[in-house]
Parts: C-alpha cells; structure tokens; sequence
C-alpha cells in the first residue's frame, strides 16, 4: 500500500508541507513549465513555488501547445529565465515599467529544459534573463549539474527578490527548506556527511 499523499503538496499525509507554504502576492507572473518525467522527484520544487505564490501557475508537458495565447496576455512582457548569450542580467522594476514581467521558468534539469525549448520554438525565441549573482544552492542532494546552478525555487525567489525589491520572497524558500532538513536526517547526518561535506 503507498502511504496516503496530500493531494495539494503530493507529500505523504504525515510530512504535509501545507502549513509553511506561503501565500504571497507578485507583480511578476510566473509560469513555471515542468518536464514530465520531473513530477516524480520527491523535492518538486517548481510545485511549492507554484503553490506559494499567488500569481503563478505549474504547467506540466512536452510540447505546449497553447503558448501563443499564454504569451499574448495582456499586462505582462513574456521572458525566459534560462541562460543565452543574449540574455539580460534581471534589474529591479523602475518606476516607467507599468508592465511586470510574465517570468517563464523551465523547471528540470539543464538537458530537460533544452529539450523543452527545442520542441517548444515560442520559448527558444523569448528574449532571455538571467540571475546577476547567483548565491550557493542549499540543493545539496541533487548534484548541481552546471556551476551556478539552483533548484527551481531558489531561482524564482532569487529573480522576485531583484525585481520586485524591496520586496522579499524568502518565505517562499521555508517548504523547501524543511524538506531539505526532512531528507538530510532521513539520510543519517553521518551518511549525509561522507557524501555531500565539504
Ligand atoms: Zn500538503
């Protein structure tokens, strides 16, 4: 018998991550794209950050095919969070942007997400943004697979902390935190020591 999950986080009933996800309110619109073979992942980070945040949505495929209307609403300037070498280091909202940003994430890992711009063109062609200065993941059990890298949360706070300052989303980070702390003593602090110390 699987243990019972809770059917809002996808955590099972005893380790509900419901009561520390946050409700909080952006200007931003975040729209966070997920690989399928990444629901799974027992640290869906993509998921809490969609949860925590009122003006966001998870979209789970391959191939979206409703990106053209997604990317024309109205209010918003549609970019892509993803490195390029055309892309923008993100600034903080000046007083002319009467249009926040529409902020497209891809969520998996590095292979996953290119794979989603390929089969996806509207999203190869959206102007890029990046993190100016990207602090150390606290994603430590899952090896970084690029320098820099961070999970999907990490990066979403980062991106909201610099535009919309001086705003803070830390809260967001706090069901990810505990999940993180949940898997490191599930591990065994010795365990967890002799694969990931430094
Ligand atoms: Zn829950």
């Amino acid at each position: 018998m699987p243990r019972p999950r809770c059917e809002r986080c996808q955590r099972p009933l005893d380790h509900c991550l419901c009561p520390l996800i946050p409700s909080l309110d952006s200007r931003t619109r975040v729209v966070l794209l997920q690989h399928p073979s990444e629901t799974t992942h027992a640290l869906n980070t993509a998921r809490l950050a969609a949860l925590g945040l009122v003006n966001a949505e998870l979209r789970v495929g391959e191939v979206f095919t409703d990106l053209g209307e997604l990317l024309a609403s109205p209010g918003y300037r549609p970019v892509l969070l993803f490195p390029g070498e055309q892309a923008q280091a993100l600034t903080a909202y000046g007083e002319m942007d009467d249009r926040p940003l529409m902020l497209i994430v891809p969520d998996g890992t590095w292979r996953k997400a290119r794979k989603l711009l390929y089969l996806n063109p509207l999203l190869d062609a959206l102007p890029r943004v990046t993190l100016a200065e990207v602090p150390p993941s606290r994603y430590r059990l899952r090896k970084a697979p690029e320098p820099g890298a961070v999970s999907t949360i990490e990066a979403v706070v980062q991106a909201l902390n610099v535009l919309e300052q001086p705003v803070n989303f830390d809260d967001l980070l706090r069901p990810f935190e505990a999940l993180i702390d949940g898997q490191i003593k599930a591990m065994g602090a010795d365990v967890f020591e002799r694969n990931h110390g430094a």
